[in-house]
Parts: C-alpha cells; structure tokens; sequence
C-alpha cells in the first residue's frame, strides 16, 4: 500500500537512510538488510489525527507508542488547546534527538482566541456572526 489511494501490490521496498529510495515488482540491487515482508502488509507510516502526544513527547521523544501501531505523524489542539505560540512549540520539537514522528498541530479558534486577548489584553472579539 503506497497512501496514494492506489489499489495494492506485491512489491520490494527499498529503504536507504529513512526514506523510501524504490518500490518496484522486483529488486534485486545488493542490501545491507533485507527484512521478508511476505504476506504482510507494508505500508507508509499512519496520521494519527487527535492526540494529546504533546504531554509526553518531550520525555519520550521517541514516540515509541505510537510507533509500534505505525503511527509517524501526530497530530493534536484538535480540543481547542493548540501549543501556541506554534512555531516556538514545533521548533523545540523538531530539536528532539532521538526523534521518529513528525508533528502538526491545529490552531483552533479558541486558542487563537486567548492568545489574543492575552496578548492585546483585550476581551476578544465575538466568534459569532453579528
Ligand atoms: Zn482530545
């Protein structure tokens, strides 16, 4: 399976570094390691789009739990707490060593919301149309 919504095939991966370098029926170029996938199912790495990953991801960087189910990218402030100011927040986590997953974030209307009025010191303006 490739994510693209593509049907399914039988096929070699190669892997070099941590990227895919090519899917074809068969390759036979020499490997450092071959893993026998036969009969399983290899897929690209899942999105996992509602979590609250960002409690312990600077612990455990590794993101080892979500790992082991497939899971690369995480995604989280979907409840209206986005970790704002964003980019300071991506950023620390993108410094991460050891890191396996990659991190998105929503920015709600309601994080957007206080962020504001506590930066303006203001009541922000209503979300409702008038
Ligand atoms: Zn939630």
């Amino acid at each position: 399976m490739d994510g693209t919504g593509a049907p399914w095939a039988r096929a070699d991966v190669a892997v070099k570094g941590d990227a895919i370098a090519a899917v074809a029926p068969r390759i036979e170029a020499p490997a450092r390691r071959t893993v026998d996938a036969a009969d399983r199912v290899v897929a690209p790495g899942f999105i996992d789009i509602h979590t609250h990953a960002r409690r312990g991801i600077f612990e455990v960087p590794t993101a080892d739990n979500y790992v082991r189910q497939g899971v690369t990218t995480l995604v989280e402030g979907q409840d209206g707490s986005s970790p704002l100011p964003l980019g300071a927040f991506l950023s620390k986590v993108a410094a991460l060593r050891p890191r396996s997953t990659s991190r998105r974030s929503w920015v709600t209307a309601r994080s957007a919301r206080r962020s504001w009025g506590a930066r303006t010191g203001r009541r922000p303006p209503s979300s409702s149309p008038a």
